[in-house]
């Protein structure tokens, strides 16, 4: 299938910064591990037999997962004075965190010198997202989040982190003035410092050596961890907290579909391993799995086509095309995802299947903006990659490719037209400028699966990060921060106060780096 080929759009640009993901040599940071070579180790969380182990550590905080919250963890637990190790899964260190672009804050430096944000205050956070979330999330998550973001912002710019000195509202989806864009918009420039700054501060970086299963005394408090080696054996830290940060559970095919997700076409746009270890090793331990209530990053596409080409990003936006389910009835308003992009998603999941539908004449008119999508849309009509995309002179004979109802379409499609004509959505309120009659073949369908980014949120924690169970008791030494904890959303992704989910990151890192350190030191 033909792919982009001029222009910048945020998903190419993405799948640029992916292919030259940066990466931290394993050599160099393992150096330091002391090995006592112990053969037998302690119970794990839940109890049984001793696991065989091959090397036992002491240090004072394991930090699970190297992305965007683990390094801002790992390197403020070293700035306090703790000895740290940091446990990545993956063989380079970042994460999704290498994918980002930006980062929120109010109050920033940044803001001062551009101008942009002056007069913004935690006021019209807390107006747009607890609007947003129907007064289900903690407003309290997102007060700290706020008055912590311009000093975690400058903190970051002190470890070394490049932002480019560019802040605004993100393409004009937020509604606020508060995306801090990384230099050339890559998280690259936030993870390569932090993972820099982490090994000057002697922070044990172990790649390819996952987090598995977590050591809790008599008492119930997280004593250590076992991480498997890439020889196979396991390794025993014995440690004073654990910080979980592994990015959540999206690459998990078993976890998606316990969740009730029908993973058949569906793909994952973020980087591998995050496999829901942390939210197993949580929950294990006695934290609250409250994954239900949490949300994705996750956009519609068609299975088999490249996310990240124009075409995708041209008709997958939802807006002047007709979508309809699988009994070929429309069902919403198509340009819901206008400004929540996350919309989209949400309502394509309303439906057991959900099919977009355009015309020959609507597709050479956003042909002479979109360079070359007639061929890629022809292309993937010739591959049909997933017994998902068809092309046919009439509306009837599309839907029978498509396994509908001919009739049912045809009626669907009459409606449509009817009310494009009068310029007023009579049932789903599109706006009147997104009505575009669709009525000269060819006619194309294409089936909306689901791409998954990332999970965001799933481990019950407090504001000072423990990890906690439904009642609000702690697991004492065991912390999350990241995606893994992430207590700021509901069930959908907001961009309203664009870029909070690295600020939640950078703020829950510390946060719980500074409650995990103060609590040994004071004992
Ligand atoms: C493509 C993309 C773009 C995004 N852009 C933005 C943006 O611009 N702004 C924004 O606010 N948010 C953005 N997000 C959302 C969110 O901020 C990122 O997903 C972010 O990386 C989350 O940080 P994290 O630390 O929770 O997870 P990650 O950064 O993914 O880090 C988790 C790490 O844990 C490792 N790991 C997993 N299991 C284990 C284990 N058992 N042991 C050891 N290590 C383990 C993983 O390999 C990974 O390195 C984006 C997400 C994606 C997917």
């Amino acid at each position: 299938m033909t792919e982009k080929k001029t222009g910048i759009t945020r998903r190419n640009f993405l799948k640029t910064v992916a292919a030259g993901a940066v990466g931290v040599a394993a050599a160099g940071v393992l150096g330091g591990c002391s090995s006592s070579g112990a053969a037998g180790g302690t119970p794990a969380a839940g109890g049984g037999a001793a696991p065989s182990v091959s090397e036992t550590q002491e240090t004072d905080i394991v930090v699970v997962g190297g992305g965007s919250s683990g390094l801002c963890a790992a390197v403020q637990a070293a700035q306090l004075g703790a000895g740290v190790i940091l446990l990545e899964a993956n063989s380079v260190i970042g994460g999704n965190g290498q994918l980002t672009e930006g980062m929120f804050a109010i109050g920033s430096s940044l803001q001062r010198a551009s101008g942009v944000g002056l007069d913004l205050t935690f006021r019209e956070v807390v107006a747009v997202e607890q609007e947003f979330f129907n007064y289900r999330v903690n407003a309290l998550f997102w007060k700290d989040l706020v008055e912590n973001s311009a000093d975690n912002l400058e903190w970051l710019i002190e470890n070394g982190v490049q932002f480019s000195g560019v802040v605004d509202n993100y393409y004009g989806l937020g509604k606020i003035p508060a995306f801090h864009w990384f230099v050339d918009g890559s998280g690259r420039n936030y993870i390569g410092p932090m993972a820099a700054k982490a090994e000057e501060l002697g922070v044990q970086i172990l790649l390819k050596t996952p987090g598995d299963d977590l050591i809790q005394d008599e008492t119930g408090k997280v004593a250590g961890i076992y991480a498997k080696k890439e020889d196979g054996t396991l390794m025993q830290i014995n440690c004073k907290a654990v910080i979980l940060a592994s990015g959540g559970y999206a690459n998990n095919m078993e976890m998606m579909e316990a969740r009730g997700y029908d993973m058949t076409y569906t793909i994952n746009q973020g980087n591998p391993h995050h496999n829901g270890d942390g939210l197993r090793m949580a929950t294990k331990a006695g934290g609250a799995d409250v994954s239900l209530q949490r949300c994705f990053l996750r956009e519609p596409y068609a299975y088999g086509t490249n996310f990240f080409g124009d075409m995708s990003q041209a008709i997958q936006r939802g807006g002047p095309l007709l979508w309809v389910n699988q009994d070929a009835e429309r069902y919403c308003n198509e340009d819901c995802g206008a400004f929540t992009p996350g919309n989209n998603s949400n309502a394509v999941h309303t439906q057991q299947k959900s099919f977009l539908i355009f015309d020959r004449p609507w597709l050479e008119n956003l042909a002479q903006t979109v360079e070359n999508l007639v061929q890629d849309v022809e292309d993937a009509v010739a591959e049909c990659p997933g017994e998902n995309i068809y092309k046919a002179d009439t509306i009837e004979e599309l839907a029978t490719l498509a396994g509908l109802d001919p009739a049912a379409l045809a009626a669907t499609l009459a409606r449509y037209n009817t009310l494009c004509a009068q310029g007023l959505d009579e049932d789903f309120n599109k706006p009147a400028e997104k009505m575009v009659a669709l009525t000269t073949g060819p006619y194309y369908i294409f089936r909306q699966d689901l791409s998954f980014w990332t999970s965001i949120g799933g481990i019950h924690t407090n504001r000072r990060m423990e990890v906690i169970d439904l009642a609000g008791s702690r697991v004492p030494g065991l912390y999350a921060a990241g995606t893994d904890g992430c207590e700021l959303y509901r069930e959908t992704y907001t961009m309203n106060v664009p870029a909070s989910c690295n600020g939640n990151n950078c703020n829950s890192g510390r946060v719980a780096a500074k409650n995990a350190v103060a609590e040994f030191v004071q004992a």
